[in-house]
């Protein structure tokens, strides 16, 4: 999956310039969202199992708040640095204002791998990471959230350390400063599988529109995780069967079709390793993109959908659970090529709208029924969906760009009623 390309940040500018372009934006808005507004570095010193100390590397791009309080995931992973961050940052701000949530965009995350720690230093490492934030997260200011190799028990450790440093009476009045929380700790049912149920919501109506039956199609998955499991499970409701899953560990192929749910358990059983799964053939990862399926659901990392492996896909619709899966060249590729895309800022929205919800509950010191969570995220992510497929048609644009465009325009709404301060 390692690419030749460079900057993540650059390709938002590629895609935000088309959008802005086409839609004749103002030209000072246009200046304050093609720059990020905070860009937070920490250095921190954490101590390791057998006693020696090391030093970690944390980020935390804020790109806007003028829709509400910043909003985004964070990250363990090697890869993360701050183009990755800002470029990350900025999609949330379009993700938030296309499914209509009082939030603005953020991101974040720990330049590491967690393979190679303890379950103590993984515990270590977040909580001093939440302290040298301190006051640059908060509940009603930059709300954190998992994304790739963070999950509930993360959130806990950052709810815990940011409840620890705030006075006894104010401790439970800031349950929400973040979200994707255990149940116990102020999660909400729904949240685990929100991304993976936006992603199967999006394929549905795009299938809707284009005359796809869901029941009768086959698909690919690359990633295992959150959103791939999830998503998987989902599409396996619809009768849609499962040809191959790609992970960090290899590829699983049976033209017969995967269990999803079978997987799910397996991994579970397995410290999340597939690679040993019995009933499945092994592939090699270009054959993998070059499987014949009616969908592709990338829910891994950015940058797999380039200008050398765009050719190779042999797919209806690329859905992309992921952030930045497809590079702007590779998107021109597949548009010439007619195969159909469900953009990122729109299709994995699930995932921040369940955050949304949990967020709300905490506010209330409410708790909502799994069927009430899964109706309202349903309900928001059809109403983006079909706000973007309709700008689509009368800007004569893809789905990506006029996504883009119903962002913006949100945003630059926002801008022209307030004005500049001073
Ligand atoms: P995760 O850590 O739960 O899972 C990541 C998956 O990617 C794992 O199965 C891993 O094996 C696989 N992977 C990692 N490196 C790989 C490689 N080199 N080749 C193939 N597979 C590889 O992460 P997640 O939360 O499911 O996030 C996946 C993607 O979805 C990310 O791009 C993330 O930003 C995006 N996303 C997540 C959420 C969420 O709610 N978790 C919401 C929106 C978008």
């Amino acid at each position: 999956m390692k690419t030749s390309h460079k900057s993540l940040y650059e390709d938002v500018q590629i895609q935000f310039k088309k959008a802005a372009d086409l839609m004749n934006m103002n030209p000072g808005i246009r200046n304050i969202l093609s720059q990020t507004a905070n860009e937070i570095v920490v250095h921190f010193p954490v101590k390791m199992d057998n006693g020696n100390v090391k030093m970690f590397t944390g980020y935390r791009v804020q790109h806007n708040n003028i829709l509400g309080p910043y909003k985004g995931g964070l990250r363990y992973h090697p890869s993360v640095d701050l183009d990755d961050a800002k470029a990350l940052a900025t999609w949330m701000t379009w993700k938030t204002a296309i499914a209509g949530l009082p939030y603005g965009g953020a991101k974040g995350g720990i330049q590491f791998d967690p393979a190679d720690h303890s379950l103590a230093e993984l515990e270590h490492i977040t909580r001093r990471f939440t302290f040298a934030l301190g006051n640059n997260i908060g509940p009603e200011y930059d709300i954190p959230a998992p994304d790739v190799n963070t999950g509930p028990q993360t959130m806990a450790w950052i709810l815990d350390t940011f409840l620890s440093t705030r006075p006894q009476g104010e401790r439970n009045n800031n349950l929400h400063v973040v979200t994707g929380k255990p149940l116990n700790s102020g999660g909400t049912l729904g949240r685990d599988r929100a991304t993976g149920y936006g992603v199967v919501t999006n394929i549905s109506e795009w299938a809707r529109d284009n005359k796809m039956d869901l029941g009768k199609c086959t698909y690919i998955v690359q990633g295992f995780g959150n959103v791939g499991s999830w998503a998987a499970s989902f599409m396996k409701q619809k009768g849609a069967k499962l040809l191959a899953v790609e992970d960090v560990n290899g590829i699983l192929y049976n033209e017969k079709g995967l269990d999803p749910d079978e997987l799910i358990t397996y991994a579970k059983n397995n410290k999340g390793n597939l690679s040993t799964y019995p009933n499945a053939a092994t592939i090699q990862h270009k054959e993998f993109l070059s499987l014949k399926a009616d969908i592709f659901i990338p829910a891994a990392l950015s940058n797999q959908i380039t200008m050398e492996t765009a050719p190779l896909l042999n797919v209806r619709l690329v859905a992309e659970g992921a952030n930045g899966p497809t590079t702007p060249d590779a998107d021109l590729i597949l548009q010439q090529r007619g195969i159909g895309l469900i953009p990122d800022v729109l299709c994995n929205s699930g995932g921040v709208i369940g955050s949304y919800f949990e967020w709300l509950q905490n506010k209330r010191s409410e708790y909502w029924e799994l069927e009430e969570v899964m109706e309202k995220i349903r309900k928001k992510v059809t109403e983006a969906y079909s706000n973007v497929s309709k700008t689509a048609k009368d800007h004569k644009t893809d789905l990506r760009t006029a996504a883009y465009i119903v962002a913006l325009t949100r945003l630059e709404k926002a801008y022209l009623e307030r004005g500049i301060f001073p």
